[in-house]
Parts: C-alpha cells; sequence; structure tokens
C-alpha cells in the first residue's frame, strides 16, 4: 500500500469551488498529512455528503489510501419494505396517501406507491406536511395520510404539525429514524473498516453534538461533524486525518457557523413531546434498537398504523440480485453492484438506493464525476 497521489486539481476550477485556491491547499495539506503506507477508510451518513463528494469529485482530490465510504445516510433508502406495504395498504382502503416525490418509487414487497397509484389508489406527492394537511381540510369527508419519512432533520416538522392537533380525518405513517444508532451498528459489522466518521450537518444542527460523544469516548473513533460546502468536506477530512495522526480520537466540529453543543433545543423539545423512541426495521440493515420514531400514546388519534389496524410484521427488502444491503453500509460502491447502471437505472430502480436523490446508487448514477 502507498498513497499514490494522482491528483488532479484542475478539478477545482472546471467544477466551479467557490473558492479553487482554498480547496487546493487543504487538499495539499491532506496530501502531506496522510499515511504513506496504511489504507484509510472514513464514513459519512449523510446523502448531501455523497452528492457533493461525488458531484464535485472529492475523491479524486485524496490520496488513494484515503477513501471515503457512504453508510446509511440517505432517509428514503432505509425505509424497510414492511412500511411501504402499510402505505400501500391504507391506500387500498381509500385512503388518500401524501408523501415525498422520492418516496413513491421505493419498492415495497410486491409494489411501490407508485405502481398502487397505477392501479387507482390515490397517492399524492406534497413538498411538505402543511400541504397535505391543507389538502386534508380542502377534503373534509376523505381520510388523509402524510407517509413521514426522514431523520432528526425532518421529524421536527412532522412533529409541529401533529402538535398542532391537524383535522379528523389526517393521520401520520411515522418513518422517521435516527442517525447515531445507526452509526454504532457500522461499528459492529465485522469486516467494515472505518477510521472516522464523517458526521451529517444537517442531522447535526437538529440534534448537536452530544449524541456522538460516545463514538470517540466509547469507540475510540475519530468524529468530525462537517457542512456541505466542498471546502467543508475537505476540511472534515483533514480534520479526521489530524486526529488519526496524532492517534488522539476526539469530537470535533467543521461546521460550528450551523451546529450548536446542544443542537436546536426548540426542535429537540417538540420532537420529544410528539414521539417517543423505540427500536424498528431499517432496509438492508434489519433491527435497530432505539432507532425510530413514534407518536406517542396521547396522540395516537393521528397514528395512522393504529387508526386503520394496519400493522405489517416483516416485508421483503431486498430483491434477489439486488446488493442494497451492501451499498447501505458502505461495503461494496454502487459500481460493484452487477446491476449497476444495467438492469437498474435512475429511470427504472430496482433497489431503493437509485430512488431518491440522496441515494448513493442514484448519485453515482447522475454524476459523471465519480471516481475511486
Ligand atoms: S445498483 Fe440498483 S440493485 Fe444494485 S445496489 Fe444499487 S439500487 Fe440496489
Amino acid at each position: 500500500m502507498n498513497n499514490e497521489v494522482k491528483v488532479d486539481f484542475g478539478m477545482t476550477e472546471r467544477l466551479r469551488f467557490r473558492e479553487p485556491e482554498l480547496a487546493k491547499k487543504i487538499a495539499k495539506k491532506i496530501i502531506k498529512i496522510a499515511p504513506k503506507d496504511e489504507l484509510i477508510k472514513f464514513c459519512h451518513v449523510c446523502g448531501t455528503h455523497e452528492w457533493t463528494i461525488t458531484h464535485y469529485g472529492l475523491r479524486s482530490l485524496l490520496p488513494s489510501n484515503i477513501e471515503v465510504i457512504a453508510g446509511p445516510g440517505c432517509p428514503v433508502c432505509i425505509v424497510p419494505a414492511a412500511e411501504i406495504d402499510e402505505a400501500v395498504q391504507i391506500a387500498k382502503k381509500g385512503v388518500v396517501i401524501t408523501c415525498f416525490g422520492d418516496v413513491l418509487r421505493v419498492p415495497g414487497s410486491q409494489k411501490s406507491l407508485l405502481e398502487a397509484k397505477a392501479e387507482g389508489a390515490d397517492v399524492r406527492i406534497v413538498y411538505g406536511v402543511s400541504d397535505a394537511v391543507r389538502l386534508a381540510l380542502a377534503e373534509p369527508k376523505k381520510e388523509f395520510v402524510f407517509f413521514a419519512v426522514g431523520f432528526e432533520t425532518t421529524a421536527p416538522t412532522t412533529a409541529v404539525e401533529v402538535l398542532k392537533k391537524p383535522p379528523q380525518n389526517f393521520s401520520f405513517l411515522s418513518s422517521h429514524r435516527l442517525i447515531p444508532p445507526a452509526m454504532e451498528l457500522l461499528l459492529g459489522v465485522g469486516d467494515l473498516q472505518i477510521d472516522g466518521f464523517l458526521a451529517p450537518g444537517h442531522v447535526s444542527v437538529i440534534i448537536g453534538m452530544k449524541p456522538y460523544e460516545l463514538f470517540p469516548r466509547v469507540y475510540r473513533m475519530p468524529t468530525v461533524v462537517a457542512g456541505f460546502e466542498p471546502i467543508d468536506v475537505l476540511m472534515g477530512i483533514y480534520m479526521l486525518l489530524k486526529q488519526n495522526k496524532e492517534k488522539k480520537p476526539r469530537l470535533e466540529n467543521e461546521y460550528s457557523r450551523m451546529v450548536k453543543w446542544e443542537g436546536n433545543t426548540k426542535a429537540l423539545k417538540v420532537m420529544d413531546k410528539a414521539f417517543k423512541v423505540i427500536g424498528s426495521n431499517w432496509r438492508g440493515i434489519g433491527r435497530l434498537p432505539d432507532s425510530a420514531l413514534k407518536l406517542r400514546e396521547e396522540l395516537k388519534a393521528f397514528d395512522a398504523n393504529e387508526k386503520f389496524g394496519i400493522h405489517v410484521k416483516q416485508g421483503k427488502d431486498i430483491l434477489l440480485g439486488c446488493e442494497c444491503h451492501l451499498v447501505i453500509i458502505g461495503k461494496i460502491k454502487p459500481d460493484e453492484c452487477p446491476m449497476f447502471m444495467k438492469a437498474c437505472t435512475p429511470q427504472k430502480p430496482v433497489g431503493a438506493c437509485m430512488v431518491s436523490s440522496e441515494g448513493t446508487c442514484r448519485v453515482w448514477a447522475t454524476t459523471s464525476t465519480r471516481s475511486k
């Protein structure tokens, strides 16, 4: 192993970095500090990080022995098939399902919501939960469900809306998940090498730094919260390499212009008022303790599972030949899946990772600058 450096600094201009000189400077510092004879793998858990890294060709600015792998950072990709099945079953009862556009094509065990819609189900795309509430108010004789998908970033808006007590004909199918338990899971995956975490900026704006403290303390894992500009990501990688070199794992905040140590206390309070934390399944991962949000008992009138008595225990998450379960945990890169850009394309996705703009396969499929 050696850190063969084939850096294309022209990339910083061609891809219109806001500050190409600064990007070059950080890339050079990375090359200088990177170990020579050791493979280092950093893991991020954020679809937007993957987009920035891939779109700006950041991997090509790194020495060949420094890799950045993508963990379970796409909230749409990890929705288990069982929860899509629940939405489909509720839709079959004549209920209007409202959801974000990228949820529509996520495969269920038998069909996606888009396929259910083609068969006559009333499934409507909304840009936010408040749009869905407006639809319900406009058609009081119909039942409406908002399929609430997302990490800690979107959970507060669901919480605010449910606490405002929406109309009687409205309820939520909560598929919200929490990021730190997924990061902890990755550290237990036998042969998955992780030498540091690039923690997600958006999620951290809400949850702050505290939930990551255990990574350096318990697992001796360098952890840096980073923003989404290419410079943020490069700087985050540099900070991780520095910790690695000093052999002093710690928690650092590269995104201090947005992330406070305590997070957004108002949003956290609202989330806590609306949700309880429960164990739940993640597509491609399985059951993770304390990793999902369910509406509290006193709000169960707005819980679509309770309201319509639909509870699907087990779904078929991964179709034959699909490698999403390996892509989701960063074990393989999208182009190592035999279906990538053959049977599975953005136009005709087979697996969940090809559906959302935050899915790793989709990001790789729609960007020509991916490398390494
Ligand atoms: S290319 Fe398609 S089938 Fe293969 S892992 Fe990605 S989403 Fe799944």
